[in-house]
């Protein structure tokens, strides 16, 4: 904890975690040896750098780079590129760790890793975007490769950005490595159904558990944080079971409808034109737009999927949630509850969906389209779709099955969190102290 201090995000997901492998550690000694958990908490590397850059101005800007690779125990570090003014070493430290647990939930070949930058994008012209990924790439490269290290999209990291990544990264590398990166358009090697996969992953994950406990989609009223990209995909799946999505937000403020938001207008107006969420009120008079973030969750709802930033879910909101008569919870962004939120989510007779499970269809998918480079060839969406569902529904069965096993039926923070410490233990411990 001393060696971390200055970093809060990291300890609250390292606290997370330790805290729920506490029933497999008491059963099982050997990962109490060895010290896994000591080697786990710590990353194999952290990078940082200078990314300067010109602005339209001709004003020289100087950014902080960062690239965390935590452990590549079970396959290369694998994890997005953030691009926000929040980015520290603190934040991509506790989003690389829990990228190592999830990955290895996937079943697919993958260590964990994370990256980013304190640029913010907001603003910006495309080209200032351009020369800011340049430079960016420009010094990360040197630590990427098929096998060693696959960045991808996250915050404020889309396909332009990840498009302008790997034109830079095959410019200096002088050599076609399409899996060296994921997320990327489908003409150049990504893989179709990328884009929707975590937030269609959400869904599909949701509704294993909604039919464990015979509850659905159709018909239930659903909020969604954030219009992102897994915001959207989560909110145009679950409109495709049945539900009606009520709300979502952005950064500023949320909107609310009642009646069902639509979702084409959220799409343009986020994805083509990328304008406030705020707008939508103009073009469909019946709905309402509330300033900050909070609020959105005083809307009573049967399914809440936080799909927009850290610790977005506090206590209060988790208690207003289940007054309101929540029924699920689903975690579409990162660490979206608060350590507090989850506690009241697993105590109140919610169902209870962590973002290391439910939102593990993106890098899933994100590994298919690495897969797909290496063999040169690209399936169909339908193929990869089928895939993704098969990987969600066994994610949710691994958690499900690690949850009963070690005394905590139905806990799938802890289920999901035993599920992956045991596959990258037992990887650590075949190899050796390294
Ligand atoms: P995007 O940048 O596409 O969207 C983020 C959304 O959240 C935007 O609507 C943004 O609003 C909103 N937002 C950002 N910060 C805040 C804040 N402080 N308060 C309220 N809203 C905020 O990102 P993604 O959709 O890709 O990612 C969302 C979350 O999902 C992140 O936690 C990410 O780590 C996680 N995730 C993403 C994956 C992916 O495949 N993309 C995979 C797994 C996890 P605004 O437009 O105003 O900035």
């Amino acid at each position: 904890v001393q060696r971390n201090s200055m970093e809060p995000e990291f300890l609250q997901a390292v606290k997370e975690i330790l805290d729920s492998l506490l029933p497999i550690l008491a059963k099982e000694t050997k990962y109490r040896e060895n010290g896994i958990l000591e080697r786990l908490v710590e990353p194999e590397r952290l990078i940082s750098f200078r990314v300067p850059w010109v602005d339209d101005q001709g004003k020289v800007q100087v950014n902080r780079g960062y690239r965390v690779q935590f452990n590549s125990a079970i396959g290369p570090y694998k994890g997005g590129i953030r691009f926000h003014p929040s980015v520290n070493a603190s934040i991509v430290k506790f989003l690389g760790f829990e990228q190592i647990f999830k990955n290895a939930l996937t079943g697919q070949p993958i260590g964990g890793g994370k990256g980013g930058s304190d640029f913010d994008p907001k603003g910006r012209s495309d080209r200032e975007i351009m020369n800011f990924t340049q430079s960016f790439m420009t010094e990360l490269y040197r630590y990427l490769g098929p096998d060693v290290d696959v960045p991808a999209g996250d915050i404020g990291v889309g396909a332009r950005e990840v498009g302008y990544m790997f034109g830079q990264y095959r410019r200096i590398r002088g050599a076609y490595e399409a899996g060296v990166l994921t997320g990327k358009g489908i003409g150049y090697g990504g893989s179709l159904g990328r884009k929707e996969a975590t937030g269609a992953g959400l869904v599909y994950f949701m509704r294993e558990m909604l039919n464990g406990a015979g509850l659905s989609f159709q018909g239930a009223s659903v909020v969604v944080s954030g219009s992102g990209n897994v915001a959207i995909y989560a909110m145009e799946k679950a409109i495709e079971f049945g539900a009606k999505v009520v709300a979502c937000s952005d950064s500023s403020g949320y909107i609310y409808d009642r009646n069902g938001l639509n979702l084409d207008t959220v799409k343009r107006l986020k994805e083509v034109e990328r304008k406030r969420i705020s707008e939508y009120v103009n073009e469909h008079p019946g709905s309402e737009y509330y300033e900050g973030c909070s609020g959105i969750w005083t809307i009573p709802c049967d399914i809440a999927l936080p799909c927009a930033t850290q610790n977005e879910i506090d206590e209060t909101s988790a208690r207003q949630l289940i007054e309101n008569g929540v029924k699920a919870v689903g975690e579409g962004a990162n660490m979206p509850s608060t350590l507090e939120a989850i506690d009241v989510f697993l105590n109140g007779n919610v169902l209870f969906a962590p973002a290391k499970a439910a939102n593990a269809g993106g890098v899933s998918v994100s590994s298919l389209e690495m897969a797909q480079n290496g063999m040169k060839l690209a399936w169909s969406a339908e193929e990869v779709d089928e895939k993704l569902q098969g990987i969600m529904a066994d994610i949710y069965r691994s958690a499900m099955a690690a949850s009963q096993e070690y005394g905590v039926p139905g806990n799938l923070v802890a289920g999901s969190n035993i599920a992956g410490f045991q596959k990258v233990a037992e990887a650590m411990l075949a190899q050796g102290v390294i």
